[in-house]
């Protein structure tokens, strides 16, 4: 296992500048996603600690290695793709072997990478298929054997989990967790999906335009985000954000009566942190317009005066709620996010 270094790295096609001088490292053996909207530049950085694209400018380290002129194959990086990328005339077997053959390491080796990489994920049991005659799951685990087998510093993975289905996805997020601590391995992962990032990562950096909004635990990025971007991708539902005015230490707007202790020009609210009440005193009035029950919990939406807003709560809680009905909701202790005009964290 090695560390990763980004140091100031930009990248631009002709004069369109994709990332735009993006510092920060990655620990040795850490488990670090990168989560952003579709375009933002995630794909072209686990390129370029692959090398399969060249800097711009900044420098890249891979350990205590400036790896910029490094080819690809001398680095010590394996990565998995989304589309899995196996050789289709090939077995699962001479897929995973194939990596071992080209640097020429011997029979006995190969053969046993191959069986420890097969039993870890599963695919002992096919590997004299060939992967049309495997299923979507099977296949980027055949994928990520491909990967493991070659003893990796660092292991790259772009979305590997966007083409299977949602339960499958589920189950495959807890084995690469668990695969995870079996390496200690590091490993880079990108995804656009808040969910894998938040479930996978020791360290999410949250991308937006080539510029890094904010790295930290994934408790640190839902508790405290750094700005609005922040607070609106990371989460589900998505934060409320609601305008309104300041006085007397409060924060109004039509619905809207909550205590703040600093001056905000929005407030920020997760759809968690909205706790039922029968106050008439409450700080947030719901006139309620779609609940969707999920079993044990239900999504609430409805207007708070003028603005909208969802509400996370206990389905026996609302029960008996109807389109048209009032809500009454006090914001948990100290979950109010407070933001600028430019949307930073105040
Ligand atoms: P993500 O993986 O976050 O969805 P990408 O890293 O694939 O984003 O792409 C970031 C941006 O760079 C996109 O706007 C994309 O259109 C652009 N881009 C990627 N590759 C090229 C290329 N070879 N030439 C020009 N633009 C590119
Ligand atoms: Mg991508």
């Amino acid at each position: 296992m090695a560390s990763v270094s980004f140091s100031n790295i930009k990248k631009s096609y002709g004069d369109v500048d994709i990332i735009r001088g993006v510092s920060f490292t990655v620990e040795a053996g850490e488990f670090l996603v990168m989560v952003g909207p579709s375009g933002c530049g995630k794909s072209t950085l686990l390129r370029i600690v692959a090398g399969l694209e060249e800097i711009t400018a900044g420098d890249l380290k891979i350990g205590e290695r400036v790896v910029n002129d490094v080819p690809p194959r001398e680095r010590g990086v394996a990565m998995v793709f989304q589309s899995y990328a196996l050789y289709p005339h090939m077995t699962v077997r001479e897929n995973l072997e194939f990596g071992l053959k080209i640097r020429k390491e011997s029979q006995d080796l190969i053969r046993q990478r191959v069986e420890t990489a097969a039993k870890m994920l599963d695919i002992t049991q096919y590997l004299d298929r060939l992967p049309k005659q495997l299923s979507g799951g099977q296949r980027q685990r055949v994928a990520i054997g491909r990967a493991i087998v070659r003893q990796p510093d660092v292991m790259l993975f772009d979305e590997p989990l966007s083409n299977l289905d949602a339960s499958l996805r589920t189950q495959m997020r807890v084995e690469l967790k668990k695969l995870h601590h079996e390496l200690g391995a590091t490993m880079i992962y990108v995804t656009h999906d808040q969910v894998e990032a938040m479930t996978l990562a020791d360290r999410i950096v949250v991308l937006n335009q080539g510029i890094i909004q904010q790295i930290g635990s994934p408790a640190e990025l839902f508790e405290r985000p750094a700005n609005r971007f922040v607070a609106a991708f990371i989460g589900s539902p998505s934060m409320n954000f609601l305008r309104g005015e300041l006085g007397d230490g409060r924060f109004k707007a039509e619905g809207l009566n909550i205590r703040v202790d600093k001056t905000p020009f929005e407030v920020g609210i997760r759809p968690q942190h909205l706790e039922i009440t029968q106050d008439e005193d409450s700080e947030v009035v719901m006139q309620v317009e779609v609940v969707e029950p999920m079993g044990w919990e239900a999504h609430v939406h409805g207007m708070c005066g003028a603005q909208r807003m969802v509400a996370h709560v206990r389905h026996d809680a609302i029960a008996n709620i109807r389109p048209g009905d009032t809500l009454r909701f006090n914001v948990e202790e100290g979950c109010a996010h407070c933001f600028d005009e430019s949307g930073l964290a105040l």
